[in-house]
C-alpha cells in the first residue's frame, strides 16, 4: 500500500492508472477509522481495480467551536486496517498541501445546504464540498463512496456531482453500528461511560417511528414521526436534542402534515451528549 502525501504525487499514480486502463474507487475519510469506514472500502475493492482512501481532517469544515483541533487522530492504526482490507494508496495531505497560501475558491451546494446539519453547522458543507471537488479531481476516481451514516452529506454531494457534471458515480453503503444499534463514529470515544450508555437512545428513536411508520401506514405525518422520536429521547435526560427531524427526502424539507401516499421520509437527528453531537438517520420507503 503507498502511502501518498502531496498532490503532485497523487496525480503523477492517478495518470499512471488512467494509462494502465485501471479503475479507481475513492474512499474520503477523516482517519480514525472504524468498520464503517472500512465497509466503503471493501465495496469499492470489490467494484475496481484499485481503491484509494483519503485521510484528511478538513479544517474547513468545522466551525470556529468545533473539535477540530481535537478530532482523534490515529494514522498507524488506520494504515494498517486499510492495508488489511486492501486498499492499493492512501492520499494524506497535510492542510497546507490541500490550501496552500492564496487558497481561495469554494465549491457551494444551495437549498439543501440551508436545513438541519447545515443550519446547525453553518458553512459546514461549504467545506465538505470544497474539499470533495478537491479530492475528485486529484484522485481522478471512477467511483466514490460515501455512508448513509451522513444522510444530508450524500444528498449535497449527490446535487453537486449532478450539478456540475463530476465524471464520477456516487456510492451509498448502508450505516454500520455497534451490537446495541449505535451507529459508528469516529466522535463515540469522547462519550463518557453514562453517555455511552446513553447514546443508543437516537437509534431507538428512529425505530420507534419507523415502526409507526409501518404499523400505520394510514397515519404517516411529520408531527407523528417527530413526536414518536422525541418521546423516546425524552426518557433520556442525558441527551439534548439539536433537531428531530421527519422530511422530505429529496428536498430535505420538514413534512409539516401527512406525508403525501407513496412518498417516503428520511427521519434524521442530532443529539448532544456534554460537547459530543452525535447524528443518525433512517431513510423511510414510500410504499413499504
Ligand atoms: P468521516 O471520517 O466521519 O468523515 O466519514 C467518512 C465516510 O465514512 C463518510 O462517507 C461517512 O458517511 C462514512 N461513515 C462514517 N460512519 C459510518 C458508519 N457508521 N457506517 C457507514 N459509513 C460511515
Amino acid at each position: 500500500m503507498q502511502l501518498i502525501t502531496t498532490v503532485e504525487e497523487m496525480a503523477a499514480r492517478r495518470e499512471e492508472w488512467r494509462a494502465a486502463g485501471k479503475t479507481v474507487g475513492l474512499v474520503p475519510t477523516m482517519g480514525y477509522l472504524h468498520q464503517g469506514h472500512l465497509s466503503l472500502a471493501e465495496r469499492s475493492r470489490q467494484e475496481n481495480d484499485l481503491t484509494v482512501a483519503s485521510i484528511f481532517v478538513n479544517p474547513l469544515q468545522f466551525g470556529p467551536k468545533e473539535d477540530f483541533g481535537r478530532y482523534p487522530r490515529d494514522l498507524d492504526r488506520d494504515l494498517k486496517l486499510l492495508e488489511s482490507v486492501g486498499v492499493a494508496a492512501v492520499f494524506h495531505p497535510e492542510p497546507s498541501e490541500m490550501y496552500p497560501p492564496g487558497f481561495d475558491a469554494s465549491v457551494e451546494v444551495g437549498g439543501i445546504t440551508g436545513v438541519l446539519e447545515g443550519a446547525a453547522r453553518p458553512g459546514h458543507f461549504k467545506g465538505v464540498t470544497t474539499v470533495v471537488a478537491k479530492l475528485f479531481n486529484i484522485v481522478g476516481a471512477r467511483r466514490a463512496y460515501f455512508g448513509q451514516k451522513d444522510a444530508q452529506q450524500v444528498a449535497v454531494l449527490r446535487k453537486m456531482v449532478r450539478d456540475l457534471n463530476f465524471p464520477l458515480q456516487l456510492v451509498v453503503c448502508p450505516t454500520m453500528r455497534e451490537p446495541d444499534g449505535l451507529a459508528m463514529s469516529s466522535r463515540n470515544v469522547y462519550l463518557s461511560p453514562e453517555e455511552r450508555q446513553a447514546a443508543p437512545a437516537l437509534y431507538r428513536a428512529l425505530q420507534a417511528a419507523a415502526q409507526l411508520w409501518q404499523e400505520r401506514p394510514d397515519e404517516r405525518s411529520g408531527p407523528a414521526l417527530r413526536a414518536a422520536m422525541e418521546n423516546v429521547l425524552a426518557g433520556v435526560p442525558l441527551g439534548k436534542a439539536d433537531y428531530v427531524s421527519a422530511a422530505d427526502p429529496l428536498t430535505l424539507q420538514e413534512y409539516a402534515g401527512a406525508v403525501p401516499p407513496g412518498q417516503g421520509a428520511l427521519l434524521s437527528m442530532a443529539v448532544r451528549f456534554g460537547s459530543t453531537r452525535l447524528i443518525d438517520n433512517m431513510p423511510l420507503e414510500g410504499a413499504g
